[in-house]
């Protein structure tokens, strides 16, 4: 079995976050020749699934930097859930320092009402501070953000820790540096958190044993795929687990360079359709071979 895993945002998501005609035309082929594709992404299941809906393909689902796994048939098969103790330490600590953050558990993603303010206010300080600057990405980056499926808005967080289900990730964001880095050191010292990015303004926060690699690792026995016959392909820090397991492992042409220079190959864009090249060359790869 020859197993493809594909980040969603930067990588298959093109800036408008959709899934190119190319890039679905790209995956179903792949399919049909026999080649499991599972999207691996830090996104919530539900919300990830509802893309793929829009798109019409039909996968394993990797959700939640790892913490969670859905088979094609939308039955979950694997999840690890935080310590509510350090859900709770973790979202006292961000409303102390005044961070915005969203909670994504099995049902929901949970912010509290006035968290979004946070979010503006920084982007006013920025405009004011560096009027010279050009804002358009940060108001990109807000608006995919919201544009997530599933947020349930609380009045106080405390509502949040009231809920009996199972918290997946915690995700910081903010356009404030200083306050980014802030968070950094506030959670580093907790060794039972996993902590990785995915973007430029994001923090994201989840069990230790959390990651796409690992995640990827546990699908491994039940799907019978060995890892020699794998690529993987992503763009950013949250790859970072499961471009090291992959034999193939694919920067995106917008990728960071810290993940270009660990991977092998580096593919187009994500909107030049950098993932369907990806996946032909793989084919081809294989091909060649046989
Ligand atoms: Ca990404």
């Amino acid at each position: 079995m020859k197993l493809i895993a594909v980040d969603l945002d930067g990588t298959l998501l093109n800036c408008r976050n959709e899934i190119s005609e190319e890039n679905v035309k790209a995956i179903k082929y792949a399919q049909s020749k026999g080649i499991e594709v599972i999207i691996a992404t830090g996104r919530a299941y539900f919300d990830a699934l509802s893309i793929c809906k829009r798109a019409g393909i039909s996968t394993y689902v990797i959700s939640d930097n790892g913490a969670a796994i859905h088979c094609p048939e939308s039955r979950q098969i694997f999840s690890i859930a935080m310590d509510k103790g350090d859900v709770h330490q973790i979202i006292r600590l961000l409303e102390e320092h005044d961070l915005y953050y969203e909670v994504f558990t099995n049902n929901a993603i949970y912010t509290t009402l006035n968290k979004r303010e946070v979010l503006q206010i920084e982007m006013d300080k920025i405009r004011i501070e560096s009027p010279e600057l050009d804002i358009s990405p940060l108001h990109q980056a807000a608006r995919t953000q919201f544009s997530q499926s599933g947020f349930v808005f609380v009045n106080n967080y405390i509502e949040i820790l009231e809920k009996d289900e199972k918290y997946y990730k915690i995700l910081a964001f903010s356009f404030d540096e200083a306050k980014r880095k802030t968070g950094i050191n506030l959670f580093n010292s907790m060794k039972q958190l996993s902590l990785v990015s995915s973007g430029d303004y994001n923090l994201e926060i989840s069990s230790k044993y959390t990651s796409k690699g690992n995640a990827l690792e546990r699908l491994a026995p039940i799907l019978g795929f060995s890892f020699e016959n794998t690529m993987a392909i992503g763009d950013s820090y949250n790859d970072i687990s499961m471009l090291k397991k992959a034999r193939y492992n694919v920067a995106m042409g917008n990728a960071k360079d810290d993940i270009k220079e660990i991977c092998d190959i580096v593919t187009s864009a994500n909107d030049e359709n950098g993932v369907a090249h990806a996946i032909y060359k793989f084919i081809n790869i294989f091909k060649s071979a046989s």
